[in-house]
């Protein structure tokens, strides 16, 4: 039997952040207050080397990795990100390989992201409008037609495209639709997340979270039934529907409807430590052994008995956990 973890569940899919930095401050995510300008992000030589990456990536495709997404913070900002998808990309010709960005970056590099063997892009945006966008991403530099523009060229070129929105219910609960309608023009599948109590800083609380039952029956009242669709492969984040007219609709219910149970994602963080839960405290050291010159079989080994022990279900766990627990920051470990 392959690799299992103690509920029995494989390791398919591995996210990596590429940097701890971006070029907005989401307020759910890098809020200002916390990552201002004193903020100490990550020396370059505590960043892992694409090298050094791509012998991860090698040494977990005999454990049965199946997919590997490539995200940060943002990660059109590092330098020569198409050199690490062209080196992921000879590792193995059918790997599923995808990005998540903000998409201010992509009209730039969407043809050579495609060339070098990206297979996918998933952009995030929360909002048509430009005030509600620069509240919600607090940037006063960039607008949604950057974001668009970038989607634009996307298509244009080639890649498939999703794009992701989190609505917060202070915030941007009325752009739903004006989303939908930038999404199902384009033809392409809008998902919507929940928002998460992710790292320490957002303050998160359960009244901003805006579920998806709500959000499907606001998308049914402007496009009519929704139908739910098989999942494709059981570790899928995303409830997907669609509309008689087939317009595509994605759910990401991790606080209403939690999916621990299928979860088979392990998170690579910028600064080279595995966790094994989005939600986690901590991290496992690979830069340490990778700069010891570890080699694949050494890392798939080391992988192997972290994830053997991996017993993560905080979803599910979230309304009995008694203290809330620190947790490491999304923007570093990569969404
Ligand atoms: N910068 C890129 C971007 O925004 O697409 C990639 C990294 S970002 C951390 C990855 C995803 O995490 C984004 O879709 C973002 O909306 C989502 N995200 C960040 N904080 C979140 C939160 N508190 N709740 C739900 N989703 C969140
Ligand atoms: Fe940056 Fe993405 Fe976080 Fe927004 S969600 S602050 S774009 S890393
Ligand atoms: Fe996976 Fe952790 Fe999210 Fe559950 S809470 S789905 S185990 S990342």
């Amino acid at each position: 039997m392959g690799l299992m973890d103690k509920h029995q569940r494989p390791l398919h899919d591995l996210r990596i952040s590429i940097t701890d930095r971006c070029n907005f401050r989401c307020t759910y995510c890098m809020p200002r207050e916390h990552f201002g300008p004193d903020h100490a992000f990550l020396e370059r030589d505590h960043l892992l080397t694409y090298e050094e990456i791509a012998l991860v990536v090698e040494s977990l495709m005999e454990t049965g990795l199946r997919k590997v997404r490539i995200t940060g913070g943002e990660p059109l900002l590092r330098k020569d990100v198409v050199r690490l998808i062209e080196m992921l990309r000879t590792i193995d010709a059918n790997l599923d390989l995808a990005m998540t960005t903000n998409g201010v970056l992509l009209k730039r590099h969407a043809a050579d992201l495609l060339k070098a063997g990206l297979n996918r892009v998933t952009v995030s945006l929360d909002a048509v409008d430009v005030d509600v966008f620069q509240t919600m991403a607090d940037t006063t530099t960039h607008t949604p037609s950057d974001v668009l523009s970038g989607i634009d060229h996307a298509l244009a070129v080639g890649l498939g495209v999703k794009v992701n929105a989190v609505i917060r219910r202070t915030l941007n609960v009325g752009q739903v639709i004006g989303l939908a309608e930038a999404c199902t023009r384009r033809n392409v599948p809008l998902r919507f997340i929940e928002y998460m109590d992710v790292g320490n800083t957002n303050d998160w609380n359960l009244d901003e979270v805006v579920t998806g039952a709500e959000l499907r029956s606001m998308v049914e009242t402007e496009y009519g039934r929704l139908e739910a669709e098989q999942p494709n492969t059981p570790g899928e984040v995303a409830r997907r529907y669609k509309t008689e007219d087939g317009h595509r609709f994605g759910f990401i219910e991790s606080v209403s409807n939690p999916f621990c149970g299928d979860c088979s994602r392990a998170r690579l963080s910028a600064n080279g430590s595995l966790y094994t839960c989005l939600f986690s405290s901590s991290g496992h050291d690979l830069k340490g052994m990778l700069r010891m010159n570890a080699s694949n079989d050494d890392v798939a080994l080391a992988i192997r008995s972290i994830w053997e022990q991996r017993n993560d279900r905080y979803s599910v766990e979230r309304r009995t956990l008694q203290a809330s627990r620190t947790k490491v920051e999304m923007s570093f470990i990569g969404g």
